[in-house]
């Protein structure tokens, strides 16, 4: 009986050589057995270099092929799918205690699909598992309905598999098992070998154990031998010490300029002469560091051999189909059938403007009531076309709806879509599910497969994704059924959350392409290039946390539940397993290449700050990583040297023009390029549109005084921010109720209105009743949520009252010897919503008529006016934030506070009274904001007189709002919003808006 022999090497290429011997001198003398198939391709590269052209039939395999050599029993292994489902069936038996929560089953599944993966590969039984799990230790209640759920689980587990199946990660384990059954059939296919070497082993997990002794006790065999860079040891494996490469690093400041520089080396050396298979950039995990990797080397020209892997549940063709089942699983709202309406992939007839015309209008769930909301737009739409078409308005009614046409076709799109899907509308059991699905995928009535075949940007990329994934949808919806048919579920109905729900637990894998280009720069994740020699090796990622890796942390065991298991006997991964693992992956990949180059971001994806890795430390601190050998890439290197930028002459010549322009909009000038309409007709149409018969309002000129290009893009091109309705009231009729409210209340007082705090004492039930009025008048039911309706009332209320409160003390203060209110000319309400229909201004040339509602206007109550007729307006506001530069004076300097003048300028000439006062009133807490006292009382004379500042100020108002109308007409609309302004964070235009520098932090925000 041969015992095993461990030959450790902690260079890899010394190792390769060792290990294969007999085939690199043409004579394979032993099953050869490589850590992955990249070593393979090594061992290829030595021969040929060796002079040795192949070899026939040779006894040579991966880890993963070692059933081939050594055999395999009857039992079938479990595809990952049916794994994970008849795992997830068991917990839902078995798990009842605490594991099993319905809708949160997808991250214990995972958890306990790892458990049982590593118990099943070292065969421990359920009998030891539930005994390990009971041992003495420290439990609560948790841990016991835990851990019995679990022994529960794995104990059905193994018996749902009998003696028919096996787990499918215990392969090394049956090889052993085949091995013990039929000792004659190694000799056969070993085709005489007597010895066996396993190359790349770095621990005995996973089963390795257990085999190593059963090959070492075959009479077939007179030698195994292990050739690892670790020193193999009962509970682990022991590093040595690693031969040191020379060694670089790049500090960068982040990812991108990580991978640009990295690449702008590996470029450099092909330029060098450095063969492609000769370099290697690897990182310790594959997504997404591997493919932003291999994008940047592509950017760079540099051939790549890459491994890309993308997670099925992420691939846009099975989004696709899951998006359909989300959908259902909603309800159908707005938003679910918007996205289903934008999918490439469906075409499913849907049309996404007038879903979300309808979405929006309110809030519509269920096919039923959008079949019903499709067929009332439509009824409306063409009612308000009619109307237009009878010339009953200027068509302003038709505009507020979707073509009747449009509107059309849309419910025959919504209606064909809803037979097709109506059928998610019922819950039924798993097995009717999974037979949708076989349908779908083989029927594909949206035709999804051969639209995958529409390369999105001409990119292969995309559709060789979409079709792998495709076909493993379907596989897995295959081996689903499969499960099913043999465990069996507990037949109840599920309805489409539930059943996506249950998918998703299932769509775990990774769709993996491989890249045409052989002989290439290989792009790893560290795992795949462990053993694998080159002469470059870039380490890419090295920042703390990403290597070393975390212990992955679970939701069934934390460290102190796992640590009892292994103290219990059980052959799990402790916490300091997996560090030592990481630190001779480490080890092994820097031992494999002749100079590595390690480099780190230092800022995370999020902008955060990150600092380099543990590793990087300590190769600083033992000086193998002296500071001179540290290339630090300055944050103010915006391009990395070598980075082709253009691709040929009209490139760079497109690229210059370019650039002009953008220091052109730097300026904020009205141009072509920001906001400066150049085309004839259209300024000749504008100048129309705004000219003298146009009927500004002063909310209009505000908005275009704030930003022409956000004014532009709403009142021209008619873009709007639409919020998804919600069951809460909503601001314009919070705005109106509180507005109505206080109209009806001071109705309810002698006019004119004085609002002292004896008065307001006694007003209370008054205050109530026009509350309730504003209320009603909104029609039958509140205009939100009921349940909220006594909650929201009182909120009001509140507003109302701390309102009037302040109002009351405003009023006060005329009496105060104290404060300059004192002078002012007291001014008593008298109505609310006056209209101003028709009020023309002329300034520096420019006539304009403009209207609106005023929301309150007030008379002089003052006995030292002596007789002289003055008014007075209000335009209530919600809070100083609502109003013009959030309520700073700089606000007039801009030029965006037009609405208190222009109300005071429509008052005088409607009235013909002089206007004693002007300003927004906050409704939160009845401040005045941008007050305008264009007569106060004088102090010597006790007589109203003109204030010559305020007048002033009202006056330069009027000129802007003038000059804002003449560059209307001019159609200049650039992006710029005034420094008291910026932008605010809800601007409807940011998406197509390039303002130089981004949009600006509005001011206070
Ligand atoms: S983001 Fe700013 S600059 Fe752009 S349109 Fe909106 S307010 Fe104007």
């Amino acid at each position: 009986m041969p015992p095993v022999e461990c030959v450790t090497n902690p260079d890899p290429r010394a190792l390769l050589a060792q290990a294969a011997a007999g085939f690199l001198a043409g004579r394979p003398d032993c099953l050869l057995v490589l850590r992955q198939g990249i070593l393979r391709d090594d061992l290829r590269a030595r021969a040929r270099a060796a002079g040795v052209r192949g070899w026939v039939n040779a006894a040579l395999c991966t880890f993963a092929e070692l059933p081939r050599f050594l055999g395999r029993t009857p039992r079938v292994a479990l595809g990952d799918v049916e794994r994970r489902a008849l795992l997830a069936e068991l917990l839902r038996r078995h798990a009842t205690r605490v594991l099993h929560r319905p809708g949160r089953d997808g991250a214990v599944l995972r958890a306990v699909d790892q458990l049982v993966g590593e118990l099943c590969a070292e065969e421990v039984g359920a009998d030891r598992f539930r005994a390990a799990l009971e041992a003495e230790g420290e439990r609560d209640g948790f841990d016991r309905d835990r851990d019995a759920d679990l022994a529960d689980t794995y104990a059905a587990y193994l018996a749902a598999l009998g003696d028919a199946w096996r787990d499918g990660r215990d392969t090394l384990a049956d090889c052993a098992r085949a091995l013990r059954a039929d000792p004659a059939a190694l000799a056969e296919r070993l085709g005489g070998h007597r010895s066996v070497h396993v190359l790349g082993l770095q621990d005995l997990r996973g089963g390795w154990g257990g085999l190593l002794h059963e090959l070492a006790r075959h009479p077939a065999l007179d030698a195994v031998r292990v050739f690892s860079a670790v020193r193999l040891a009962e509970g682990g494996a022991v590093s040595l010490v690693p031969p040191s490469p020379a060694l670089a690093a790049i500090s960068a400041p982040d990812t991108t300029r990580e991978l640009e520089t990295v690449a702008a080396r590996v470029r450099a050396l092909l330029d060098d002469g450095v063969p492609p298979h000769r370099i290697a950039v690897v990182a310790r995990e594959a997504r997404p560091a591997v493919d932003r990797a291999a994008d940047a080397l592509e950017r760079f020209g540099v051939p790549v051999t890459v491994r890309r892997r993308v997670a099925l549940r992420e691939v846009p063709v099975v989004r696709a189909v899951t998006a359909l089942l989300r959908g259902a699983g909603d309800g159908w709202t707005r938003h679910a059938l918007a996205e289903l309406a934008e999918q490439p992939y469906l075409a499913c007839g849907l049309d996404a403007a007038v879903v979300n015309h309808v979405g929006y209008r309110a809030r519509t769930t269920g096919l039923a009531a959008w079949e019903a909301a499709l067929g009332r737009l439509e009824r409306e739409a063409r009612a308000a076309a009619a109307a237009a078409g009878r010339g009953d308005d200027d068509g302003r009614a038709a505009r507020r709806f979707p073509a009747p046409d449009t509107i059309a076709a849309a419910r025959r799109g919504f209606r064909a879509f809803a037979r097709e899907v109506a059928v998610l509308d019922t819950p039924r059991p798993l097995e009717a599910w999974l037979e949708w699905m076989a349908r779908l995928l083989t029927d594909d009535p949206w035709a999804i497969r051969a639209r995958t075949l529409a390369l999105p940007g001409g990119d292969v990329r995309i559709a060789r994704l979409d079709l792998r994934a495709w076909d493993e949808l379907a596989q897995v919806v295959a081996a689903w059924r499969d499960a099913l048919a043999r465990w069996g579920d507990d037949g109840r109905p599920l309805d489409a959350a539930a059943f996506a729900a249950r998918l998703d637990e299932l769509l775990e894998g990774d769709v993996i392409l491989w890249s045409d280009h052989e002989g290439a720069v290989l792009v790893v994740e560290a795992l795949g290039a462990a053993y694998h020699e080159v002469d470059h090796l870039f380490l890419v990622g090295m920042e703390a946390g990403r290597f070393p890796r975390r212990a992955p942390a679970s939701p069934l065991l934390d460290d102190r539940a796992r640590q009892r298991l292994i103290a219990a006997g059980l052959p799990l991964d402790s916490r300091e397993t997996w560090e030592r693992r990481e630190r001779q992956l480490l080890d092994v990949l820097l031992a494999g290449a002749s100079q590595v180059t390690l480099s780190w971001s230092r800022k995370d994806e999020g902008g955060r700050e990150a600092i380099r890795s543990v590793y990087v430390e300590e190769l600083a601190l033992g000086r193998q990583l002296p500071a001179a050998a540290i290339e630090e890439v300055p944050a103010s290197r915006v391009l990395v040297p070598g980075r082709r930028l253009v691709a040929d002459d009209a490139a760079a010549a497109q690229a210059a023009h370019g650039a002009r322009i953008e220091l052109l909009r730097r300026t904020t000038a009205p141009s072509p390029w920001n906001g400066a309409i150049a085309d004839p007709a259209l300024v000749a149409h504008l100048a129309r549109r705004f000219g003298e018969d146009y009927r500004w309002s002063p909310t209009q000129l505000e908005s275009y005084a704030k930003c022409p290009w956000a004014f532009f893009s709403q009142r021209v091109l008619r873009l709007e921010e639409l919020a998804e309705p919600d069951d809460d009231l909503d601001p314009r009729a919070r705005g109106t109720i509180l507005h109505e409210a206080l109209r009806r209340f001071f109705e309810r007082l002698p006019r004119p209105a004085w609002l002292t705090a004896e008065l307001l004492e006694d007003a209370g039930d008054a205050l109530e009743a026009s509350l309730d009025a504003a209320i009603a008048a909104q029609g039958d039911a509140w205009p939100g949520h009921p349940a909220l309706a006594a909650a929201r009332r009182t909120e009001l209320l509140r507003v109302l009252q701390r309102f009037l409160v302040h109002e009351a003390d405003f009023n006060a203060k005329h009496d105060n010897p104290r404060s300059p209110r004192r002078h002012a000319i007291r001014l008593g309400v008298v109505r609310h919503e006056v209209p101003l229909d028709d009020v023309t201004l002329e300034r520096d040339g420019v006539r304009f008529r403009y209207r609106g509602t005023v929301d309150r206007v007030e008379e002089c109550i003052d006995g030292r006016a002596g007789g002289r007729r003055f008014v007075g307006a209000a335009d209530y506001k919600t809070s100083r934030s609502s109003t013009p530069a959030r309520g700073a004076s700089k606000g007039w300097d801009d030029g965006v506070v037009l609405q208190v003048p222009l109300y005071a300028h429509a008052l005088h000439v409607t009235t013909g009274h002089e206007v004693a006062r002007v300003a927004y009133r906050s409704l939160r807490d009845g401040e005045t904001v941008h007050e305008l006292q264009l007569w106060t009382i004088d102090r010597a004379t006790g007589e109203p007189v003109p204030n010559p500042e305020a007048r002033a100020r009202l006056a330069a108002a009027l000129d802007r709002a003038a000059a804002h109308v003449a560059r209307v007409r001019r159609a200049e609309f650039p992006a710029d919003p005034p420094a008291s302004c910026g932008c605010p964070p809800f601007c409807h235009a940011r998406e197509i808006c390039r303002v130089a520098g981004g949009p600006r932090i509005e001011k206070g925000r």
